[in-house]
């Protein structure tokens, strides 16, 4: 893989923008901020709405061997069992016990100041120098009650991931789906891990969004089908707008692999603390299935009418997260220029991710233009996400679209008055056009239809 070129973007700057323009606040701010928790503000909403709904129309609404689930966050306790996540869901923890007495995840640590989560030999702790416990396995899953006592018997988890929803499914969907595999199981929902070192803004939280698919199919076909959605899902990247030189695909070694699996492979971005997880794809075997039958009692295999066949499928699992996909499209489009001698900020997203499509701004708050634009803005938000602005020049107007990706401004000026013709401005080549006003919707709607790529000599 070509090294990627250096990027004037940096989390800091990123992380100022999002709370400037209204993408995301830091949680209970006014309190002194809730740890590593974050939310979503205005834009934010939108944009991550817009992430989710690209990853239905492409998993779910463009395809036939798919169907959508939206399970419950708290599950029976047992499927925690079954799925190995009572006993090994688990991240080796290490306490300083010098002065900081800070927490660290070991495997972390180790592969910091060792180059490998492997790597035989001493580790201190990287705040203070001090010397650190010998690990300890601490398992990630929120612990709450059910019901108003809070004894051992009543407890129940926060899920830690969506999937073990699907696989408790699996059965109730065959049998109202009439699928046979392959086919898959889409779901977007929360998910908790008490993570031992959250950070990176969004990157890693203790609570998040993941869109995942079980995608079951013949136990012969389970390696064809895990390369299939490698391709598929790195090409949903790379059509939404991000660098194909700031995506990678890169296999687990044999140590690095779950319990489950027999084989992973992550789609990584290149952030800018460097190379990092963006979704795993992994060739789950029949684990999941087999697991929960056992624990149930439950037959869950799949009975071809016809043939007599029966057999336990295969999983293959693209896991993506939600808000780092977010934050990979964010970084992504951050962009710095310098237009007629001031530096514009620009967040080149692909329109279809972009919070607002079209900004409709009168030129000047005066001569009927404000009562013409309004009239537009007002046709035009049943169709798509629209905003009105009078405030502030026009310079100031167009630089804080930018800021928050609108694709396209539509400005109201004297002539508009006289033909009816408004000019419409694009975010990126900063090109002007005149088209009647009459023909806005439609050429918007053309321009969100087509593929769209980022420019192509990026600055940044
Ligand atoms: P990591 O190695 O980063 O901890 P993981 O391998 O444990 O991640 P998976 O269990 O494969 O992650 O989860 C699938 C996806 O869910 C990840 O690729 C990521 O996008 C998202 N995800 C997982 N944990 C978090 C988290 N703490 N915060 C935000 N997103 C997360």
């Amino acid at each position: 893989m070509a090294e990627a070129p250096i990027r004037a973007v940096t989390m800091d700057k990123v992380v100022a923008l999002c709370k400037r323009r209204g993408f995301v606040f830091q949680s209970s701010e006014i309190y002194g901020g809730l740890a590593s928790t974050y939310d979503y503000a205005h834009y934010g909403v939108l944009l991550k709405q817009n992430v989710k709904q690209e990853w239905w129309r492409a998993v779910l609404q463009e395809r036939d061997d798919m169907v959508a689930l939206d399970a419950a966050i708290l599950m029976h306790p047992r499927v925690w069992e079954a799925s190995g996540h009572l006993e090994g869901f688990t991240d080796p923890l290490v306490q300083c016990l010098g002065k900081c007495k800070k927490r660290w995840r070991e495997d972390e640590l180790r592969a910091q100041q060792l180059g490998s989560e492997h790597a035989e030999g001493e580790i201190v702790c990287p705040e203070c120098g001090g010397k650190l416990t010998e690990p300890r396995q601490f398992n990630l899953m929120f612990k709450t009650h059910m019901g108003p006592v809070e004894e051992e018997a009543a407890v129940v988890y926060l899920r830690p991931e969506t999937a073990q929803g699907i696989f408790v499914n699996f059965r109730n969907v065959l049998q109202f789906a009439r699928r046979k595999p392959p086919f898959g199981i889409a779901q977007v929902g929360k998910a908790f891990r008490n993570e031992i070192t959250p950070g990176n803004f969004i990157f890693r939280t203790r609570e998040f969004e993941q869109m995942e698919i079980e995608f079951f199919v013949p136990p012969a076909e389970a390696e064809q089908w895990h390369r299939y959605w490698m391709d598929e899902r790195l090409a949903w990247y790379q059509r939404l707008g991000i660098r194909p030189q700031h995506l990678r695909l890169r296999a687990h070694g044999p140590d690095e692999l779950s319990h489950y699996s027999s084989a992973t492979s992550d789609i990584e971005y290149l952030f800018p603390m460097g190379w990092a997880e963006l979704e795993g794809i992994a060739n789950r075997g029949d684990y999941d299935l087999r697991r929960h039958a056992e624990f149930s009692g439950e037959k869950l295999e799949y009975v071809d009418t016809a043939t007599g066949e029966r057999y336990i499928p295969h999983v293959i699992e693209p896991s993506a997260g939600a808000d780092r996909a977010l934050l990979a499209f964010l970084v992504d489009a951050y962009d710095e220029e310098e237009v007629e001698g001031r530096k514009r900020t620009v967040l080149r997203l692909h329109p279809r991710l972009a919070p607002i499509k079209l900004a409709v701004l009168p030129l000047v708050s005066r001569e009927g233009m404000p009562e013409r634009a309004r009239r537009i803005y007002e046709e035009l938000r049943s169709a798509f996400f629209c905003e009105y602005d009078e405030g502030g020049s026009i310079g100031r107007r167009y630089r804080r679209q930018d800021e928050i990706g609108t694709p396209w401004c539509a400005t109201v000026d004297g002539q508009t008055l006289e033909d009816d013709t408004v000019t419409l401005r694009d975010r990126d080549s900063l090109e002007q056009v005149r088209i009647p006003a009459s023909r806005l919707r439609a050429e918007i709607e053309r321009r969100l239809a087509e593929p769209w790529a980022p420019p192509a000599a990026p600055r940044s």
